[in-house]
């Protein structure tokens, strides 16, 4: 199989994974894939904001890590990256994250509802005190301004709010295309993440619909496996490939400081 990179991967400085990235690396050369990216969940300003992400002062360490992959595994390619938190009012501080480090990517994920982290399992109790398209509303909207903000070169799992299986019953094809024009237009690309396969959901984040309307729209992809163990690399990477050329799909990113790459699928 010709791999794309996979550019969603953790390590154990978020709490919530295991292994180390060289092993992660180890499982990447083991499968055939000549290029990774790690994407730490981003420090917050204060570290008790909420306990599912990496403390400031251990961004040192985070890079050390994903070095010492690198000279571990020299035949693979690995990228240093973050999942960043996109919230507005964030701006600064993540300009700031930007600053510290060699970056090659950020992906600007949104996982926050106002102060609900929708996603968290521990919240689940949450979603019954909302409508669900009030909360697909406000996600679209921050994802819209998380593409517009110049922050990321890769926006994460676009429609994450379906984690759980909770849809709303209208139809929110304007809130997919109104952030999709917006990723055309600042020119972010759309992660296709097989993670969504592991949840109650069972399907790519996001889905073929919204897959395919990117691509009318002209927004870029790259693939992430969204890793928090080193077994989950480069999983189901063959159904979101099939997704990808299944709406027209013929090159994906890659990224090195910043700068965008296309490489042919
Ligand atoms: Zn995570
Ligand atoms: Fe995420
Ligand atoms: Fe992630
Ligand atoms: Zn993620």
């Amino acid at each position: 199989m010709d791999w794309p990179a996979d550019y969603h991967m953790h390590t154990p400085l978020c709490h919530h994974a295991t292994g180390q990235p060289t092993e992660y690396a180890a499982r990447a050369v083991a499968l055939g894939i000549k290029e990774i990216g790690f994407s730490e969940h981003s420090p917050m300003p204060s570290d008790d904001f909420d306990e599912w992400r990496m403390y400031y002062s251990k961004m040192d360490e985070y890079v050390a890590s994903v070095r010492q992959a690198q000279k571990d595994h020299p035949q693979l390619t690995i990228k240093l990256a973050l999942e960043v938190d996109f919230m507005p009012g964030q701006e600064e501080w993540i300009q700031k994250l930007a600053g510290l480090h060699p970056w090659d990517y950020f992906i600007g994920s949104v996982h926050y509802v106002g102060n609900w982290d929708i996603d968290n399992p521990k919240k689940l109790s949450e979603w019954k005190k909302h409508d669900p398209y009030e909360v697909w509303s406000m996600y679209f909207d921050c994802l819209t301004q998380a593409a517009e903000s110049g922050l990321f070169e890769i926006i994460g799992h676009a429609d994450l709010p379906k984690k759980f299986g909770i849809y709303p019953d209208r139809d929110c094809t304007s809130l997919f295309e109104r952030f999709l024009k917006a990723a055309a237009k600042h020119n972010v690309a759309m992660e296709l993440n097989t993670a969504g396969l592991r949840k109650d959901c069972k399907e790519i984040y996001p889905s073929p619909k919204i897959v395919q309307l990117a691509k009318q729209h002209g927004v870029a992809i790259t693939f992430g496996s969204d890793s928090h163990a080193p077994g989950e690399v480069g999983m189901n990477f063959k159904e979101a490939i099939e997704l990808a050329r299944s709406v027209g799909y013929t090159h994906t990113r890659r990224f090195t400081n910043r700068k965008a790459e296309a490489v042919a699928l």
